[in-house]
């Protein structure tokens, strides 16, 4: 077992022990925010015809000067409707938008520039070859990659795969994220605590971070600082594709976790990475089953599952990018920081009206002040192997999933 290893170390070891999820057929309705699991490839142009992008009349740009013309109108071409007749010299054919641009015309002029009176319509100005006409495959041509493994689908992505008539797209199942968190002190949010007692924000907290980050939680259970509960706790959340224990996993007497996963034989990996918060972090594998061991300080564990989980979760997704976007910004305060950890600081990140990224501490960093995690919306990186850090000084941020940049 490795110990006391690098951010960097510490991830690689948790990446290459998970694996990607099996593939999904499911209905589009249901595809938002899914990630596929094969490129798809149009078979169809988009548009699929050429239409009209305007109310007006299909014409031969030709037949007009540019003082315009008359011309008589031989049809009436409404959206929906396959034009009946071929636009010959001298003639248009009425067309509503959307509607098929019919044989022999090349051009549509908007109805604000006519006048019809019985079948014969006044134009009053020329128009240019072309303008407006929609052409065919002007979106997407046969044979397209419109959308790539990996990608997660969005509205606009939703829109297109309706289009091209993907009504059971291949995505990743939901990687199944188990969650147990751990101590005698801890009891429901719905209890009333007792002196000593804490109401349980580590459970609902992971839950909902799998969620946002596109896994499945069914919930979390928790247990005592009693081995055997721990054991059966454990023994209930194996069927998942990761399992998160949160708390005893560092070095005090009630710190059961890592002796109870050990009996029931786990392969340890690492204990302790360099990095605040969460340097008690512990990694290892029950067979095929990762297990990442927070430490049970809210902050550390929010902060911990937001790194390594949800790369984990994206690497189980097969996505390209993993973990939220990264920035560059400058701070706008000062924060003090050891050297050699590689910091997860808890920022509030705006955009200047020039466009430019500032951030700043999102309140003091304890790392039991889980009000920190409530005003982030975004972790500031700070290396290991940066020391001084000062209003100026620019950093990497990656956004959390709930991020709005919005001016203030
Ligand atoms: P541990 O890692 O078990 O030593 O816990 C570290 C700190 O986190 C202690 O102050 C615990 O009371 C607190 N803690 C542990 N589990 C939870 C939880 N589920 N919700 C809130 N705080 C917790
Ligand atoms: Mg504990």
């Amino acid at each position: 077992m490795r110990t006391f290893i690098s951010f960097n170390e510490a991830l690689s070891e948790v990446l290459d022990r998970v694996r990607l999820v099996e593939a999904e057929r499911i209905p589009l309705s249901e595809a938002l925010g899914r990630t596929l699991a094969k490129d798809v490839v149009s078979s169809d142009s988009i548009p699929p015809f050429a239409s009209s992008a305007m109310d007006g009349y299909a014409l031969r740009a030709e037949d007009l000067t540019g003082a315009g013309g008359t011309l008589k109108v031989i049809e009436h071409i409404p959206a929906g409707r396959m034009p009946q007749k071929t636009v010959g010299v001298g003639q248009c054919a009425r067309i509503m938008t959307g509607a098929p641009i019919p044989k022999g015309a090349d051009t549509v002029v908007p109805v604000e520039w006519t006048q019809e009176d019985q079948e014969v319509v006044d134009i009053d100005r020329g128009a240019p070859l072309g303008v407006h006409v929609r052409p065919a495959a002007e979106d997407v041509c046969v044979g397209d990659i419109i959308l790539r493994e990996g990608d997660v689908v969005t509205p606009g992505g939703l829109g297109m795969l309706a289009s091209l008539g993907c009504i059971s797209p291949l995505v990743r199942k939901r990687p199944r994220i188990g969650i147990i968190s751990t101590g005698d002190e801890v009891v429901p949010p719905s209890a009333q605590p007792e002196m000593g007692q804490i109401r349980n924000s580590n459970g609902p907290t992971l839950q909902a971070l799998a969620g946002v980050f596109g896994a499945s939680c069914m919930g979390y259970v928790h247990a005592k600082d009693d081995p055997k509960d721990i054991q059966r706790a454990i023994e209930s959340q194996v069927e998942t594709d990761l399992l998160i224990i949160a708390g005893g996993v560092s070095v005090g007497q009630h710190d059961y976790v890592k002796t109870v996963l050990e009996k029931m034989g786990m392969a340890m990996h690492f204990w302790k990475v360099r990095q605040r918060p969460g340097k008690p972090l512990a990694f290892g594998t029950i067979g095929k089953l990762p297990i990442l061991g927070l430490p049970g300080n809210p902050v550390s564990s929010a902060m911990c599952f937001s790194i390594y989980g949800r790369r984990a979760i994206d690497t189980m997704l097969g996505k390209a990018n993993l973990g939220g976007a990264q920035l560059q910004a400058t701070m706008n305060a000062p924060m003090k920081k050891v050297p050699e950890l590689h910091y997860f600081s808890r920022g509030i990140a705006f955009m200047r009206s020039d466009g430019t990224l500032e951030v700043g501490p999102a309140g003091a960093q304890g790392s039991n002040l889980l009000g920190s995690v409530l005003k982030a919306n975004c972790i500031i990186h700070l290396p290991a192997d940066q020391s001084k850090v000062g209003p100026g000084t620019k950093v990497t941020i990656e956004l959390l999933p709930w991020t709005d940049l919005n001016p203030v």
